[in-house]
Order: C-alpha cells, then structure tokens, then sequence
C-alpha cells in the first residue's frame, strides 16, 4: 500500500510538535494532523504558565537550594504512590523521568533557545513525612515566557521541517479510527472539517466537508487528555474520591475531548490508571472566559485560611499549596463541591499567582520592567486585581461581620456563621506572631520565609488576618477545576503501545497527556507539578526517536 509518509502524529499540542521534529530531525517525513486549526498550534502548552520540574538546576543552586536525584525520586514515589500490577512501566517511566530532569533536560531546551524566570517556585509541599508527598524543595521553574514560550522552540523546528518539505502539517483533519495492515498500525482515516477562524482556544465547528486517509509506517497518539470532557472525567472518577463532583469548571479548552483514547482503545491499546487525574481544588471562574467554563487555577501562597463549605478550617496539613489530591479528597468528603479562602488584601497582592500564559503578561511577554513589580510589591498583579474587581467568585468587604453574609449569598444558604469563623481567625491571628506556633500551617508559613525566592515574591510577611491595616478581608469561593490525565496508554520506554494482550502493537506510538505522560501514568496517583509539560517533553522525545529508528 502507497505511503503518505514515514509518520503520522495525531495531535499538534507539545507532544505533538516535540515528537514530530525528533522525526524530521533524523531525516524521515511526518504528517501532523489536528482536529483543530492552525491557530491552535500547540495545544494546551499555549496556555500554560510553563512551569518545568527540574532537579539540581543552576536556578536551585543560585538561591541555595540543595537539590540531589536521590532527594527527587523519594519525593516522586512517594507522591506516586504506586501500588498496582500494572504500575510495571508507569514506575520505570518515573525513574527515567527523574534521571532527565536531573540530567539532559535544561541543557536539551537551553540549546534551543529556551530560558527560564530565576527565580524557583515552591508547588506541592506535602507536609506528611519523608517518604510521603511532596516537593522537599523547591522545584518549579517558569518558563521566560511561560506557555508560548515552551511552544516556540518545537514551532521553529516544525515551521524549519515544513519548509523543507519532511513536515507536512493537516489542520482541521478529525481522525476518527486507525488503520491495521497485518497487525501493524499503518494509518488513520477520519474526517475533514469546515475551515474555521475563531480565536486559539475557542471551540470550533465540527460541520464535516469530507473524509480523509493516510498511510504510512508508524501512528503516534498525542491526542491529549480528557480534561474538556466532563462526562468522561465524571464516568472515570474513582470511589475513592466520592462522588463526583456535581459543579466543575474547566481548566482546558473543548478539544481535550478524550475522544481519540477511545478511538485507539477500539484499535486494541491498552489504557491503564484511567481512575487517576489531577483535577484542581482552587478553580476560580473566569470572568473573560476564552473556552465554556472556563476556569482559572489560583496557585496561592501559603497564607490564606482555607474553609470547607460548612466553615471549617481544613485539617492540617491541607494547606494552600500543599497536597492538591488530598484537599480534594476531604473537599469530597464534606458534601460539597467548593470551600473557601479567607484573607487580606496584603495576602492577595503578594501570594496570588493565576496559572495561564495570558494572565501573567509580565512573564509571557517577557518584561522584566513588569515582571520586577512582583518583588516590590506595589499591587496585586494587574490579572488579579481584575479577578478582584470582577469575578463572580470574588468578595471584599472591611469586616468579617459583612464578609461572612456576602459569602452566603454567593452561594445561596446560610451555612457559614460569622461567629464561627471570627473564633477560627482570631485563635489563627493568636498564633501568628509567635515565633514559637502550635499552628502548623502558621509554621509552614514561618518555614516558607526562610527560603528567599518565595520571602521575594510569594509569602506574605505575617500578619493577623483581623488587621484592618491588612484589609480589606477578600473572600474566593473556590471549585473544582478539571485539568490532567494522569493514566492512559500503557507503553514502554520508547512510548511503543501495548495491546489489551500485553504484547506491543506494531506501528503504534503514544505520548504526553494520551499516554499518561509516559507509560500510562508516570505520576502513580500524584503530581510534583511542573511534570506535565517535562512528560510531553520526554515520552515525544522518545518516540520520535525511536519510531525514527524504526521506519526504513
Ligand atoms: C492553563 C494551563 C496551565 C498549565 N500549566 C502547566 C505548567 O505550568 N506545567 C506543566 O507541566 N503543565 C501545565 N499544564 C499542562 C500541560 O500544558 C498539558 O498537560 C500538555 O500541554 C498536554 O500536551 P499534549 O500534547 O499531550 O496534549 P494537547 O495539548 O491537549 O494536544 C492534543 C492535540 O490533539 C488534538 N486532537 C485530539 N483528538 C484528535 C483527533 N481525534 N484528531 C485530530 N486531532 C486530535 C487536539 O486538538 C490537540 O491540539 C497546563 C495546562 C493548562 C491548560
């Protein structure tokens, strides 16, 4: 059968473009084909903050950071936690994982172009034991640039391929099934769309002008994941979490439809770990939403008071930033969808960050004249303020007396009593400025000031939330946000797929979000954060190179 080429990569997000120009690097011609339009090139790394998990950088090192692989990989498994049979590659795929964020990654992205903000944020601190979750240090490095600014080294590589005529891409091309030669997967054929010309992000038509299909030796799957779905994430959600939640907003645009995983799976593959997702407990809606239900992530800093629904302070050590997964198993666990945080207008200015390229135009843009306003900390961020000012989840009031009924409101019932949270807040403000504290999270907030990059721009100097020299009290109600796949295709360390009989399918390759990030789950049931981005990197890396090998 005529091939149309050497490869065919299903998906022009990260993992996408990153596999592709491994291909067309080793000299062989790929056809990249998306549902979406060209404007959409780079899928959901577009719009991410570009936070990258990387282990004993010159960053780290610089703001005295002692970082080691040994100190990384007990973090990573003890977040991922890994307990099942078919946890066999997800837990090799983590080992290589740590060992390239030790190792080749920085100097892999430096030498295309790529840079990073210097200063090292702190995500995911745990606050367990040793062995257990979180980042003993911190780790996440933002991309100069952040989203946009991931995107363009492969977008260069790509546009260098097309010119030369080994890439070739096919927007607006839907595939809709694989195609099988003699148990190898040699094909895709699907649907052609009416061309489109709304904004990156926006949903676009799926009205169907023709069909279409290609050959050639080898298929990547870098479909993404199924955070736009809520229906398959509400069908996948596991009983250990509760039920799922009834309200959810969406941290990623309408085509992370989950749609080609089922597609591959009809073809054989094999997806594992599809109970684990990474869903975010600090969502907030966007009031100049982009894509339907559209929801911001607060990465907060460590001060805020955090609430569940019925007004109780969320158990130690459940602080912000702490454990994503546990939050959102104890918020399950209340009956309720959404909790609350309680602080000040000093809080608010130095320790929200909202994760996005377009709402941190200071680093997308890469100014260094806006992004240095965060350490002299003027103002809350432009894009925060504007959330203040506008957004539907937001309420600001001088005193707690006002702030508890506005919350109640907003939410419609009256389950929060002022005079609860009053004793909750005041026992806090107690304890703050206590060198020595009983209150774990006011230690955590001590701890995190011993670390300068997040003294600079991250963590409030402590104060008693009740101080109306700190206000006014701002209160966000915060939702389930949808966000990452953690499972999917299972495959090995050339990202090769692995049929529902445990043997390799001939031709067929999957990576980033599709396949878990590498091996179907490389975070076992948590992530360090910055890892997502990294896995894109690393399971595209290893599949163009091997399915470079591997054509003739
Ligand atoms: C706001 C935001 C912030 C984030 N911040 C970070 C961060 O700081 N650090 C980090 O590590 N991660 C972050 N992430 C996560 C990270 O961006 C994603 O996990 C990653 O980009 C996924 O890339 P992907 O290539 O696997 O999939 P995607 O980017 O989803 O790309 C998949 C592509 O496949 C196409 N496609 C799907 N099905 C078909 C089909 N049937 N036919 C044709 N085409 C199809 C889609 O249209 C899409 O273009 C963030 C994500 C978001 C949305």
């Amino acid at each position: 059968m005529a091939e149309d080429t050497d490869v065919i990569v299903v998906g022009a997000g990260l993992a996408g473009l990153v596999a592709a120009t491994e291909i067309t690097d080793a000299g062989k011609r790929v056809i990249v084909v998306d549902q979406e339009g060209e404007q959409s090139l780079g899928g959901q790394a577009f719009w991410s903050f570009g936070g990258l998990f990387l282990v004993d950088s010159p960053e780290q090192r610089r703001l005295g950071i002692k970082d080691s692989y040994d100190l990384a990989l007990q973090d990573w498994m003890g977040s991922a936690g890994f307990d099942r049979d078919e946890d066999l590659w997800p837990r090799r795929w983590a080992e290589a994982y740590v060992a390239f964020a030790a190792g080749e990654k920085r100097g892999w992205l430096r030498a295309m172009g790529h840079r990073i903000f210097p200063v090292v944020g702190w995500a995911e601190r745990g606050g367990y034991d040793a062995m257990s979750h979180g980042n003993s240090v911190p780790r996440f490095h933002v991309t100069w640039g952040t989203g946009p600014g991931i995107v363009e080294p492969f977008e260069r590589r790509a546009r260098e391929a097309q010119s030369n005529g080994r890439l070739t891409f096919k927007f607006r091309h839907r595939v809709d099934a694989l195609l099988t030669t003699n148990g190898t997967v040699d094909g895709v054929s699907g649907a052609i769309l009416e061309p489109d010309k709304t904004a990156r992000g926006q949903s676009s038509s799926r009205r169907v002008t023709g069909n279409f299909t290609l050959r050639a030796q080898a298929v990547i799957i870098a479909s993404g994941g199924i955070g736009g779905n809520h229906d398959l994430v509400r069908q996948n959600w596991p009983k250990r979490l509760g039920v799922a939640p009834a309200n959810m907003i969406s941290g990623v645009p309408e085509h992370v439809d989950g749609r080609m995983i089922g597609i591959t799976e009809a073809a054989g593959a094999r997806v594992i770990n599809r109970d684990r997702m990474w869903h975010y407990v600090e969502g907030i809606r966007n009031w100049s939403p982009i894509w339907p239900r559209h929801g911001i992530r607060i990465l907060p800093g460590p001060s805020s008071m955090w609430f569940d629904a019925a007004g109780r302070r969320l158990p130690s050590p459940l602080f912000p930033g702490s454990d994503t997964l546990g939050q959102l198993q104890y918020i399950m666990s209340t009956g309720y969808d959404y909790s609350w945080f309680v602080l000040t207008q000093s809080i608010i200015k130095k320790e929200f960050a909202l994760s996005g390229s377009e709402q941190n135009p200071d680093l997308t843009g890469k100014s260094w004249m806006m992004t240095a306003r965060r350490a002299t900390n003027k103002g809350a961020p432009a894009p925060v303020e504007a959330f203040k000012a506008h957004g539907v989840d937001f309420t600001v009031r001088d005193s707690l007396a006002d702030l508890v009924p506005a919350m109640n409101a907003l939410v419609d019932n009256d389950l929060l009593k002022t005079e609860a949270l009053k004793a909750q807040i005041e026992a806090r403000d107690r304890e703050i400025t206590n060198a020595y504290a009983k209150d774990t999270q006011v230690l955590n907030i001590h701890n995190a000031r011993r670390y300068i990059g997040d003294r600079l721009i991250r963590t409030a100097r402590p104060h008693r939330i009740l101080d109306p020299a700190h206000g006014p009290l701002i209160a966000v109600k915060l939702n389930i946000l949808t966000r990452k796949t953690l499972g999917g295709f299972e495959t090995d360390l050339d990202s090769r797929v692995f049929g529902g009989d445990g043997k390799i399918m001939p031709g067929l390759y999957a990576v980033g979000e599709a396949a878990g990030f590498g091996g179907g789950g490389m975070h076992g049931y948590r992530s360090l954060e910055g890892t997502f981005l990294g896995g894109c990197l690393f399971s595209g890396r290893n599949a163009g190179r091997a399915a470079a090998k591997a054509v003739s």
